[in-house]
């Protein structure tokens, strides 16, 4: 970089009770546009005493927000949501130039954040609670969902706005207020997420954005005043994350990585698995934690289904993500395309064949930029490092099994279980393969297959860390406390002690 770029190169910072929020540490790490190659901005590494200030500035928020009637709460999320649909192009934008991915994508992902405030929007209901009139003499019981309080967020760098989204509206919604510690790859959409916010009438402190990393992280898990802990990123990091926090007495939901499989029966439709398979391997250059990674093909359906996904593998569109054309943009930062390129050779020495090379792609006019191009394996047995490990690139590899107890057996042996999918024209499979498989979510004929809000989301095995999902019912229970509640009035009240267990009469 020159002395020039050098001097135009912004500092994304902290956003702390309301407004900006320069950072003490001093330390900064480069964020980077990866179709080019280039540093766009740096971000700052917040210190402990930023995470104290951001958690100070949210206890301070609690009592009033936690006492806003939830119909009020849920006025501001319809605001917020209008904002983000006319932010919409904004915030998709923020994201290609840091992440990476097209910007169709981008904004597909902003939707889908989106859809969580309007579940969010529902709180009222959400928190209507049960009631239970006379349960004897003269007694009522009802239970209460009331907010934990400070609650933090640590979240990927592959989706930067629809993750803080699974969290940050369910959590507001309830009562709570939020300390946010985005990925440090892609920080930027948080601060627009965080000034949207504010522009809905967000009181000052009820949301707030720490940057940072493993001392951000650390300070979170650490601090007395932090109630919960809600992660997404690699299981190494979840499963620390979960012990951590959990050894503190906090409520930690943990979600990590995965490598999920797409069966193909010998009985699919063909034209519809080659576009499953392309869509949701190279999608987002496979750094979705729902892409598929695995194809597993039953019999000899891999003869003709090879070829097919070769050629499209080949063909496909590699370009700038801002590019409208673009089918599949760069990886995130230079080090993960070597990783990624690592894993291929890796494979190669492993002995699986090697159908489609991704290494060394190249976009004219963006030499720089960090592509793999799609890659494509072939003949992948289970010891195989590249069909353990979770790669997180365009890498698809393909393996054959005799049939469908083979498959689901490879499948619930795979340390992971985020999503699977099963392509099949036969009802009695379909039922068969969802109710044997231990995976989290499951697609028939569906290849991703993310639950709307109102569902919720997570895997199974080292892919979640914790007893909740992400958002829908299961969101509105981690971020809530239950409390049950009996009621009686002194008219009611018999004479005289009991000293036996009370009993309805
Ligand atoms: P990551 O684990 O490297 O980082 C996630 C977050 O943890 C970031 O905010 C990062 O700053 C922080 N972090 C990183 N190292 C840390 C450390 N040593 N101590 C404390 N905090 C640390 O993950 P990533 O590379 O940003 O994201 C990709 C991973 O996320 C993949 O494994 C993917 O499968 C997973 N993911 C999972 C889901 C899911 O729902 N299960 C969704 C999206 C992404």
């Amino acid at each position: 970089m020159n002395a020039v770029t050098e001097l135009q190169v912004n500092t994304i910072s902290h956003w702390i009770n309301g407004k900006p929020f320069a950072a003490t540490s001093g330390r900064t790490s480069d964020v980077f546009n990866p179709a080019i190659g280039a540093v766009s901005a740096r971000v700052s590494l917040g210190s402990a005493a930023d995470v104290d200030a951001a958690v100070d500035a949210a206890k301070a928020a609690f009592p009033e927000w936690s006492e806003t009637p939830p119909l009020r709460r849920a006025r501001i999320l319809f605001k917020f949501k209008e904002l983000l649909d006319r932010n919409h192009d904004k915030l998709a934008e923020l994201i290609t130039r840091e992440h990476g991915k097209v910007f169709s994508d981008a904004k597909g992902e902003v939707i889908r954040g989106i859809e969580v405030v309007e579940f969010a929007c529902g709180i009222p209901t959400l928190l209507k609670s049960e009631f239970t009139d006379n349960i004897g003499g003269g007694i009522d019981n009802w239970n209460l969902r009331q907010p934990l309080g400070v609650v933090a967020g640590i979240t990927p760098f592959n989706f930067p706005v629809m993750v803080p989204m699974w969290m940050v509206p369910v959590a507001l919604a309830c009562g709570n207020t939020f300390v946010l510690k985005p990925s440090e790859r892609d920080p930027s959409p948080s601060l627009l997420i965080a000034e949207l916010l504010k522009e809905a009438g967000l009181p000052d402190g009820v949301f707030n954005v720490v940057q940072g990393d493993k001392i951000a992280v650390d300070t979170l898990l650490e601090h007395p005043d932090v109630e919960a802990l809600s992660f997404v990123g690699s299981t190494p990091i979840a499963e620390y994350i979960y012990k951590e926090g959990t050894s503190r007495g906090k409520r930690v939901q943990a979600l990590g990585g995965a490598k999920n499989h797409l069966v193909v029966m010998p009985d699919a439709n063909l034209d519809q698995v080659v576009d499953a398979l392309i869509g949701a391997a190279y999608g987002s250059a496979g750094e979705r934690c729902m892409a598929i990674s695995v194809a597993v093909t039953v019999g000899d359906v891999a003869d003709e289904l090879v070829p097919r996904l070769a050629e499209r593998a080949r063909t496909l569109k590699i370009r700038n993500g801002m590019d409208s054309e673009a089918e599949m943009g760069p990886l995130v930062t230079s080090i993960h395309q070597a990783k990624v390129e690592g894993y291929i050779a890796k494979g190669q020495g492993e002995g699986a064949t090697l159908v489609v090379d991704g290494r060394g792609h190249e976009v004219e006019g963006h030499e720089k930029g960090f592509y793999v191009g799609g890659t494509l394996f072939d003949h992948v047995t289970p010891n195989m490092t590249i069909y353990k490990d979770e790669i997180f690139g365009p890498v698809l590899s393909v393996v054959r099994v005799r049939d469908l107890a083979e498959a689901v057996e490879l499948i619930n042996a795979h340390e992971f279980g985020n999503g699977v999918s099963c392509y099949t024209s036969d009802g009695g499979v379909a039922r068969a393969f969802s109710r044997q498989i231990k995976v989290g979510m499951v697609g028939i004929n569906v290849p991703i297959p993310v639950p709307m809000a109102w569902h919720s989301f997570g895997g199974w095995k080292r892919s979640l860390f914790g007893d909740h999902h992400a958002y829908g019912e299961e969101g509105i229970r981690f971020y809530t406390r239950y409390k049950s509640i009996m009621q009686r009035w002194p008219s009611s009240i018999g004479k005289g002690a009991e000293f036996t267990m009370p009993v309805a009469k």
